[in-house]
């Protein structure tokens, strides 16, 4: 299938969605994940309207900006290793994975200016998962005060690979939950008005759960690894 099929596809479902939870759809960004894909379906992406992409690997960014530029919103959405981050500071807007304070002191190192993070939480409490518990994100957001260069935008979890629906829209409440808990501290560091949650099978329920951004992968550009026929 075409992506510009598939966004028109997705994009009514978020209409749908935004109606009957009382939502604006101006609200919602749909992040294109390209990780499995070759750059040329990237930019039928780009070409569909897309206007955010997401990848997981420092290599494998940079070399698809390469390609496409850096009109794209580019955003690093995988669990990032420190000795990586100086690849990536100053070629993404926004960094999904914060979840230690070794890595917001990297950030903070090799960056110029305050760069856009999301703090991940393991909202699923599997122990696969990358991100902190609910009980440390309060804590950590006080951390963050010694990094000038770190601003929180929001947060950022992953649900459990369910059909259970309801285990997954607890997960996306309560990171909702917990962006009030941290929007109430104040803290001038870390406005966190954003919510990035929601992936191929289950945006729906995050935009019901109030996403703003929805990583879309495997619906949207497809999941086949490179080569010819991707
Ligand atoms: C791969 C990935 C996605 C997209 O997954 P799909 O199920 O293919 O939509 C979203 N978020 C993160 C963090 C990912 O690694």
């Amino acid at each position: 299938m075409d992506v510009q099929t598939q966004l028109r596809h997705i994009n009514e479902e978020i209409i749908e969605v935004c109606k009957k939870s009382g939502r604006n759809r101006e609200e919602i960004s749909i992040i294109a994940v390209t990780k499995y894909v070759t750059p040329e379906r990237a930019k039928e992406a780009l070409d569909a309207g897309i206007v955010h992409l997401g990848e997981n690997r420092d290599d494998e960014l940079l070399r698809k900006q390469e390609i496409l530029g850096s009109d794209p919103v580019w955003h690093f959405i995988g669990s990032l290793q420190s000795r990586k981050v100086k690849n990536i500071i100053g070629k993404v807007a926004y960094i999904h994975s914060l979840d230690r304070l070794s890595l917001a002191k990297e950030i903070d190192k090799r960056a110029s200016s305050a760069v856009d993070c999301f703090v991940q939480v393991n909202t699923s409490m599997e122990p696969s998962k990358h991100g902190l518990t609910r009980e440390e994100v309060v804590p950590f957001l006080k951390e963050l005060k010694s990094f000038p260069n770190i601003r929180v935008v929001g947060l950022m979890t992953m649900a459990p690979h369910t059909e259970d629906e309801e285990q997954i829209r607890s997960c996306f409440r309560l990171l909702r939950t917990l962006r009030q808990e941290v929007q109430a501290l104040k803290l001038p560091y870390a406005p966190c008005h954003e919510l990035s949650m929601g992936m191929s099978n289950d945006y729906k329920i995050a935009v019901e759960e109030g996403a703003t951004f929805i990583r879309i992968g495997s619906s949207l550009v497809g999941n086949q690894t490179g080569g010819a026929n991707s």
